[in-house]
């Protein structure tokens, strides 16, 4: 089957970085075609925590973060869905006084970068956060975050991007990127060719294949965080609440949806395949984080776990997610492994991303995210690949 339909910008990987991208960048007035291989939002981004949290971020991210905020609190009247979002706040307990310091000099610093943290402690704490176990000593809360339905957010960009022009076509695998003449081609498995000038790579934990044919490989690692889910019981929980801890099996979060189920995340995370789109929950790893659970509230404790499940996500070496454009590709731009955080700043992605592509410039800055932070060859000697050793995805 041949297609060769053409537009402004093709977007590979329809999660929720490739779904707002899409929306985004019709709200521009660019054509696009956004390509998933499967539904939209069925990978990472309808499978994760849901967690809107900026509090803990790299400093550098919290103006794309704060951009991302905005919008999740307009979802309603930019795509008519809001994707349960609930400015609940979010709390992090802290279980010693060295910790405690940490959290406070982080607070002060993030006032810089435009976040307003609250540390709570002494009685105060107990009364506002009643559900935490007598080892928490204080708390960080950042009272703007919240959390939202990862379920419901990327289809939700999905359908509106669809509605606002976009050719959204699911059930379509990605078998090579090139860049031929002036436009990149892209070829699918059932035979359809597509035809953009620009082309952005949204393919999450399959991102780096796709980098890599065009000569720049990233140090991304698969993994599968470790989620899971409780009996409802009646709401009372209201912020979402974490751990802030240096010791990586105490980091534990969770949050009550107003349904009554407890979703919890953290600790160690499981294998993760990307090339049988598999990730799995080891047992132990629950049994850590229900144990690590009742020390941060010690009621959930009492609590059937319903369900466990987990997803790929994509990993890099320095924990930032690589954004932006090419560094050796004029019209190719990245945005893709968001290293376990991007569920919150999705939106902001496409944003910034439609404003890149359209404007050649973002208000909000990235550069810490470009990509040629790895470079390991200079522009010069590289060529692009055949088609043949071109990635499959
Ligand atoms: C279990 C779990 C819990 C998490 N919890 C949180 C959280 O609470 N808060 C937070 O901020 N972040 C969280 N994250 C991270 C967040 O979910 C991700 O960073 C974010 O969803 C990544 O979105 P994405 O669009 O880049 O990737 P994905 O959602 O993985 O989307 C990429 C898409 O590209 C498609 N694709 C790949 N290759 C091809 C190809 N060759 N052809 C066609 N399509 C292709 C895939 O099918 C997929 O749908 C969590 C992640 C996981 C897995």
């Amino acid at each position: 089957m041949s297609d060769d339909r053409k537009a402004d910008v093709v977007i590979i990987g329809g999660g929720l970085m490739g779904a707002a991208s899409a929306f985004f960048l019709r709200r521009r007035g660019r054509s696009v075609i956004l390509l998933e291989r499967g539904l939209v939002g069925q990978q990472a981004s309808g499978v994760n925590f849901g967690n809107v949290r900026r509090q803990g971020r790299y400093l550098p991210q919290l103006p794309l973060a704060h951009r991302s905020r905005a919008i999740w609190g307009q979802l309603n009247e930019l795509i008519g869905e809001d994707a349960e979002f609930l400015a609940t706040g979010h709390v992090r307990g802290v279980y010693d006084e060295a910790q405690a310091a940490v959290v406070e000099q982080y607070a002060s610093d993030a006032r810089g970068w435009g976040l307003d943290l609250e540390i709570v402690g002494g009685s105060d704490f107990r009364r506002r956060f009643p559900f935490f176990g007598p080892d928490v000593i204080c708390g960080s809360y950042s009272p703007n975050d919240g959390h939202a339905n990862p379920r419901l957010a990327a289809p939700a960009f999905g359908r509106a991007a669809a509605r606002a022009g976009a050719q959204v076509i699911e059930n379509c695998e990605v078998l090579s990127v090139d860049k031929d003449g002036g436009d990149f081609r892209v070829q699918a498995a059932d035979g359809r060719t597509f035809r953009a000038p620009c082309a952005l790579i949204c393919a999450g934990a399959w991102g780096d294949k796709l980098s890599a044919a065009f000569g720049e490989p990233v140090p991304m690692t698969p993994h599968g965080p470790t989620m899971g889910v409780t009996e409802p019981v009646p709401y009372g929980i209201v912020p979402v609440v974490g751990v802030s801890t240096k010791v990586p099996h105490e980091v534990v979060y969770f949050r009550q949806v107003k349904r009554g189920n407890i979703v919890f995340g953290g600790g160690r995370r499981g294998p993760a395949y990307p090339d049988i789109k598999r990730a799995y929950v080891l047992p132990e790893n629950t049994l850590l984080q229900l144990r690590e659970l009742r020390r941060l509230a010690p009621a959930l404790g009492k609590l059937q776990v319903l369900r466990t499940w987990s997803g790929i996500e994509g990993y890099m070496r320095d924990e930032l997610p690589v954004m932006g454009p090419s560094g050796r590709v004029s019209g190719l731009y990245y945005a893709f492994g968001f290293c376990g955080h991007g569920f919150q700043l999705g939106p902001g992605v496409g944003d910034v991303m439609a404003e890149l592509i359209a404007t050649g410039a973002t208000s909000t800055p990235i550069e810490p995210f470009h990509i040629r932070r790895f470079a390991v060859q200079p522009v010069s000697s590289w060529a692009p690949a055949s088609p043949a050793a071109q990635a499959t995805a």
